[in-house]
């Protein structure tokens, strides 16, 4: 079975074979490696150069990993927490999304396909990492567009229903259910949001992440092994299912 991973600049970069997939949408620069008897691709969320949030080629990265016969991805991610309780440094889970980013979420532009979202992440994929992670937290994740970070009114408004907030969740879980794959997101929380810490330093959110990122991984492999080769989710039928 073949297991994908989408995640920050730093991971896995340096394992296995470096591969090119051309997708419609563009070139995805992706490695190939092999753990526990699985082949796993990683591709760099923002290609090799770091392109921002907002500017990912979400689309090419999903493509990429169906065209290589992905079946089920976790996608790695940071995170700002919005609420007291869930401490920066932690494991994030996320249960749901809310997606405020605005951005265009679909494969399908000339089909009506209507997916699916009553469970967002594959619970087989979801379930793999919680058992791994231990002590992760749960919720949702707000998903905004950036670059720029959230205002304090945002932030106030948003904590009302969410738990932390980013900028790489969606599409790409969207898409990824689109094309009938698995997918689950572990986030690392690198801070609190604005208004409940004093400012927002980005050298402060690359060390928490650089601390954390070694136990992340180490996770990250532990499920890569363990995500059952069966798993008797419904997320391979959504497409399908979705059309009108
Ligand atoms: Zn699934």
């Amino acid at each position: 079975m073949k297991i994908g991973i989408i995640g920050g600049t730093g991971f896995y970069e340096a394992e296995g074979d470096e591969i090119e997939v051309e997708t419609r949408y563009g070139k995805v620069a992706a490695f190939h490696f092999v753990r526990g008897g699985r082949d796993v691709f990683f591709i760099p969320r923002h290609g090799r150069k770091h392109i921002p949030a907002h500017m990912v080629n979400y689309h090419a990265n999903v493509e990429a990993m169906y065209l290589m016969g992905v079946e089920a991805i976790i996608g790695i991610n940071t995170v700002g927490s919005m609420r007291k309780d869930i401490n920066v440094g932690s494991i994030f889970i996320p249960d749901d999304f809310i997606d405020l980013s605005g951005r265009k979420s679909t494969f399908f532009d000339d089909q009506a396909i209507h997916i699916d979202m009553s469970q967002p992440f594959c619970p087989v994929v979801r379930k793999t990492l919680l058992e791994e992670a231990k002590d992760a937290k749960e919720g949702v994740y707000v998903v905004t567009n950036g670059p720029r970070l959230e205002t304090k009114a945002e932030i106030e408004m948003m904590r009302n229903f969410g738990h932390v907030v980013g900028m790489t969740l969606s599409p790409e879980v969207i898409l990824a259910r689109e094309k009938g794959i698995c997918y689950a997101s572990i986030c690392i929380v690198s801070n609190h949001a604005a208004g409940m810490q004093e400012s927002l330093d980005i050298e402060e959110i690359k060390r928490v992440h650089a601390t954390r990122k070694e136990d992340l991984i180490s996770i990250v492999d532990r499920c890569v092994e363990r995500i059952p080769e069966h798993r008797g989710c419904r997320c391979r039928y959504a497409p399908e299912k979705g059309k009108l």
